[in-house]
């Protein structure tokens, strides 16, 4: 089965693990800081925090910015439930802004005219969470616009987005939002395994994402209640986590972290292949904004089902029988379980759902090859047709 994401894993890369492994420390060394100070420089950043996961960096940052019971947080339907939850962590409320359904990412008009019923009812969001889909960034400066004029906070959902530009800055420089929020599962851009990071331009936001990150635990003694009382001493100030990377990760994040410019110029490479392949097939594929250089963590095909005998099941089915490991990106958060007990719906995010019906995701790797793609493209023609 040819996987629809993957990771590459170069000797340098293990080489880098290994080194760690021999040395005095696994975690809580040297090499999470340089980590983080490499990734803030690549993108820009003032600061980096580097977590355990995307998740869990999607957490600290709702924290940081003082999300809690009574606030409301919106996000994208259109994502991975994470990118959600963390609002639900902190004790706030969830809600949902529809898709664009060419740019698969956020509406801001949709965005625009929530906000305008939102200040009506007194229910505006405290924080707003664009998720870059599949590395494309949504129109920051326009959603920053509306920041301003109804005072929310930004945090961008950036998981698929690592080594994408908006407006030719790195996604990460945080000029048009508070936070960035990075992702290192396999599947994306570059991996530490499981990992993640936030970066920030705000001092005060960095250092509490750190607090919060190991217990709420300080040794700056300018932070305690109270004179040390002795040499070891620490003191518990918040409700922290243990939401720390590992520095075998850390390692393994320097080392993918040197490819990252040729890992999204072989995406780049491969999308342009597909797109050649695909002409004349009943497919359509994401807008590429033109203020924005995608990442392109996924490549993701909208099948138009008025032009084929087959259900979108049975394409899927079809595709994976024939070893073509498609999948789906996303099913519309609102539509889980555990969301339609809190309320939501069928039906209250229509462009979501609809691009659900019809959307699944073609393998993107950097090390897939043209061969393999050529394959894939043959398997989709037969089973279109
Ligand atoms: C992967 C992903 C996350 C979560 O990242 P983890 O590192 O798996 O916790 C959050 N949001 C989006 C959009 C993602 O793709």
């Amino acid at each position: 089965m040819i996987p629809y994401g993957r990771q590459s894993i170069s000797e340098e890369d293990i080489q880098a693990v290994v080194n760690v492994l021999r040395s005095d420390y696994l975690t809580q060394g040297s090499v999470v800081p340089q980590f983080e100070q490499a990734v803030a420089d690549y993108v820009g950043a003032n600061y980096a925090v580097a977590v355990n996961s995307g998740t869990s960096a999607l957490h600290l940052a709702c924290l940081a910015l003082g999300l809690g019971k009574g606030d409301y947080l919106w996000t994208s339907p259109n994502t991975f439930v994470a990118s959600a939850n963390c609002a639900l962590y902190c004790g706030a409320q969830v809600d949902f802004v529809d898709i664009d359904p060419k740019t698969f990412n956020m509406s801001i008009s949709a965005l625009e005219y929530k906000l305008q019923q939102a200040e009506r009812a007194g229910t505006l969001p405290k924080i707003v969470i664009p998720v870059h889909f599949a590395g494309l960034s949504c129109d920051m400066k326009k959603i920053t616009r509306l920041a301003k004029q109804y005072g929310f906070y930004i945090i961008e959902d950036a998981c698929h987005a690592i080594g994408g530009k908006y407006l030719d800055k790195p996604v990460g420089h945080c000029q048009y939002s508070d936070i960035t929020v990075f992702s290192f599962h396999p599947v994306k851009i570059i991996t530490t395994a499981e990992g993640g990071m936030a970066v920030t331009q705000q001092q005060h936001l960095a250092e509490r994402m750190a607090l919060l990150r190991s217990h709420g635990i300080t040794r700056e003694t300018k932070k305690m209640t109270h004179e040390p009382d002795g040499p070891w001493y620490y003191q518990q100030i918040d409700l922290g986590f243990n939401y720390r990377m590992t520095d075998l990760q850390a390692a393994l994040g320097l080392s993918q972290l040197k490819k990252i410019g040729e890992f999204v110029r072989l995406r780049h490479d491969l999308k342009l292949y597909y797109d050649d392949l695909i002409v004349g097939l009943p497919v359509a594929t994401q807008y590429q904004s033109l203020n924005s250089f995608s990442a392109l963590h996924l490549y993701p095909i909208q099948i138009d089902l008025t032009q084929i005998t087959l259900s979108f099941t049975q394409v899927f089915e079809l595709l994976r029988e024939n070893g073509i490991g498609v999948n789906v990106h996303y099913i519309p958060v609102h539509l889980q379980p555990y969301y339609i007990q809190l309320g939501f719906k069928p039906g209250d995010f229509p462009v979501a759902e609809d691009y659900y019906t019809k959307t699944l995701s073609l393998p993107l790797y950097s090390e897939l090859s043209f061969e393999q793609q050529n394959l894939v493209i043959q398997v989709l023609t037969e089973v279109l047709q």
